[in-house]
């Protein structure tokens, strides 16, 4: 059954001259509920702003984006909010945390956008994620891949049904990176969450058994041809 079904999508950015830069056209692309994907391809070739379409942090110009029995394509920009914090978890690169805020306050402000704050929860998953001693701890006294693993237990943090993660383990040295990617991929499994995962790194993407090429699924290649 398809979680995501995207179809016809395009976004074009503002270029020069008022002209519009075609970044991302895609025709058809699926998600099954709970499946994992590498979305693969080099810097520029529209990946983040796929995603950001995805997630409705952007607004398409046209097609389709169906999650369940939603079209975020279709939605005003606050339902567009709504329904991310209610149904998807992101992971950025840079994890986004706020940083004179604990472990547990990070998670917790999550949950206050989408399900509600679930104390019990927010300690699990953190403890999940191995930071159970560090529950009362600042983002900004954690190294970064304790950061990052906060990022990784927020995002599961409202029992979203789809994944959404940029470049997770770009800021991260080889050790962390490999546990944070070990990390999002078990914890979207046991939380029967989907994930599409983009990244330029192949030892990320060569991990995943369903590996999109994105610069082939996107025919406006993220304007790089122009
Ligand atoms: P990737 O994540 O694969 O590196 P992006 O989606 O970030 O690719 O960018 C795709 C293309 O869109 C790039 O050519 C980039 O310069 C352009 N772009 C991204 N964001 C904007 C923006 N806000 N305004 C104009 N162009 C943008
Ligand atoms: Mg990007």
């Amino acid at each position: 059954m398809a979680l995501l079904s995207v179809s016809d999508l395009r976004k074009s950015y503002a270029g020069e001259h008022g002209s519009a830069l075609p970044v991302v056209a895609v025709d058809s692309f699926e998600l099954e509920v709970g499946e994992q994907v590498a979305l693969q391809g080099p810097s520029g070739c529209g990946k983040t702003t796929f995603l950001h379409l995805i997630a409705g942090i952007l607004a398409a110009d046209s097609g389709r984006i169906q999650i369940g029995d939603t079209d975020v394509a279709g939605l005003k920009e606050a339902e567009r909010d709504r329904f991310r914090a209610a149904n998807i978890g992101y992971v950025f690169q840079s994890f986004h945390l706020m940083r004179e805020y604990t472990c547990l306050e990070n998670v917790e402000l999550g949950m206050s956008f989408g399900a509600g704050v679930d104390r019990e929860l927010a300690r699990s998953l953190l403890k999940r994620v191995g930071l159970g001693d560090r529950l009362k701890y600042r983002a900004s006294a954690l190294s970064v891949g304790q950061q990052q693993r906060v990022a990784v237990a927020r995002a599961l943090a409202n029992r979203p049904k789809l994944v959404l993660a940029d470049e997770p383990t770009g800021s991260l040295d080889e050790d962390n990176a490999s546990q944070a990617l070990a990390l999002i991929r078990e914890l979207c499994r046991e939380n029967g969450a989907a994930l599409i995962l983009a990244s330029h790194d192949r030892t990320v993407i060569e991990a995943f058994e369903r590996r999109v090429e994105f610069a082939e699924l996107n025919s406006a290649g993220g304007g790089l041809a122009r």
